[in-house]
């Protein structure tokens, strides 16, 4: 690998500041309108006004008198139609937001065509995947109407924890090329960092060609037991100087150490049956699972909820950020590498530094870059 001159330690770019800040904003804006605003009118009018009901009455006769003439087969025709229509109406914002803006603040350098069939690959995916899991769901809610609640969360626990020990094997390499880390010597030290620190058996740092198609920097750990592997995006290896890089891959040990995927498991697992419950309870006093048509008002009440508790989840997810970088900030012991790695990934990556109180309240997973540095620095102070 070529290593250019990387300046370190990185301080911010003024030029880049403002157009992180208009940046995430328009970002901000665009994510509110389609995920918020389109999709709650979406479910509303496509509810309200009829046409839901007209839907499944179509597609019933659209297979009458055929083999197709089942109740689930009609559920899945009208579950893959409906997500059809719901893509297709927030396929403009998503060009938008996913190929306009990240063009034109160069932060992508995926052609229109990549872009597209990218687009395509997702949204097939989640198709496979979600189209069983509703029908899963109101086939439950039909056959055991007191307890569906429960069976429907054990079956989604066991899936999501399927799905988050295979998709860096079997999704993540549709979307992206992946390799082996041919730097020896930083791979050694990884794994070095990795042992001292109760990362046991690190075999395989995997780096994911994601410079191909943008410009941001990302690393996590995936998996666990024997699919377990660190993955670093090939723009983290380019871009920023090693000592960052350990810094980056300190924070994600943290999250390993400290067990939060488990965390965040139990916590989502714990929350889908009170959740599921009170949406049955809801639901049934207005429609019942007989009929898929109902399908936008049960999930119009499902993301009513999940509204409510998304700011202590978040709350939870920036705590448990913290802690990540206190173990990160211990293992490295040089605060100057930590507060160079967060600017310069708030620079590579346009990021808002300091967002206000009640968005990061409301949006932010992690707590703001600017909290992150002052942690650090603060912890430089604590050791003197
Ligand atoms: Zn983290």
């Amino acid at each position: 690998m070529i290593v250019q001159d990387i300046s370190y330690p990185y301080e911010f770019d003024e030029e880049k500041r403002k157009k992180a800040k208009l940046y995430s904003k328009q970002k901000f804006y665009t994510g509110i309108f389609q995920g918020v605003i389109l999709y709650l009118l979406f479910l509303l009018l496509f509810y309200f006004t009829g046409f839901s009901y007209h839907m499944e009455m179509w597609v019933e006769q659209l297979v009458s008198d055929t083999v197709l003439a089942n109740r689930w087969i009609v559920s899945a025709f009208f579950v893959v139609v409906f997500s059809s229509l719901i893509y297709l109406i927030s396929l403009p914002v998503s060009y938008y937001s996913s190929f306009v803006l990240e063009h034109r603040y160069d932060l992508s350098n995926e052609s229109l065509d990549d872009w597209a069939r990218d687009q395509l690959k997702s949204f097939s995916i989640s198709l496979v995947i979600m189209v069983p899991i509703i029908l899963g769901l109101f086939f439950l809610g039909y056959n055991f109407p007191d307890l569906w609640w429960l069976y429907a969360g054990i079956i989604l626990f066991v899936i999501s924890g399927i799905l988050s020990n295979v998709s860096h094997l079997v999704i993540l390499p549709l979307f992206y090329d992946l390799e082996e880390l041919e730097d020896e010597g930083l791979e050694e030290r990884l794994v070095e960092i990795a042992e001292e620190h109760g990362v046991a058996e690190l075999e395989k740092v995997v780096v994911i060609k994601a410079g191909e198609k943008t410009e941001k920097a990302n690393a996590g750990f995936a998996g666990m037991g024997k699919t377990k592997r660190l993955m670093l995006f090939d723009t983290l290896l380019e871009k920023f100087h090693p000592k960052e890089i350990e810094s980056v891959v300190a924070h994600e040990m943290g999250h390993y150490v400290n067990k939060d995927t488990i965390r965040f498991m139990t916590i989502s697992a714990l929350l889908i049956f009170p959740i599921f419950y009170v949406t049955g309870v809801i639901f049934t006093r207005y429609a019942d699972f007989q009929d898929i048509y109902h399908l936008p008002l049960f999930l119009l009440i499902l993301y009513g909820l999940y509204s409510i508790i998304d700011p202590l989840t978040n709350a939870y997810s920036r705590h448990r950020e913290k802690k990540a970088d206190d173990f990160a900030n211990r293992v490295i012991n040089d605060p100057e590498a930590a507060v160079s790695t967060f600017k310069r990934l708030s620079d590579i990556d346009l990021a808002e530094t300091d967002p206000s109180r009640i968005i990061e309240i409301f949006f932010y997973s992690h707590p703001s870059p600017k909290k992150r540095i002052k942690r650090a620095k603060a912890y430089s102070k604590k050791r003197r």
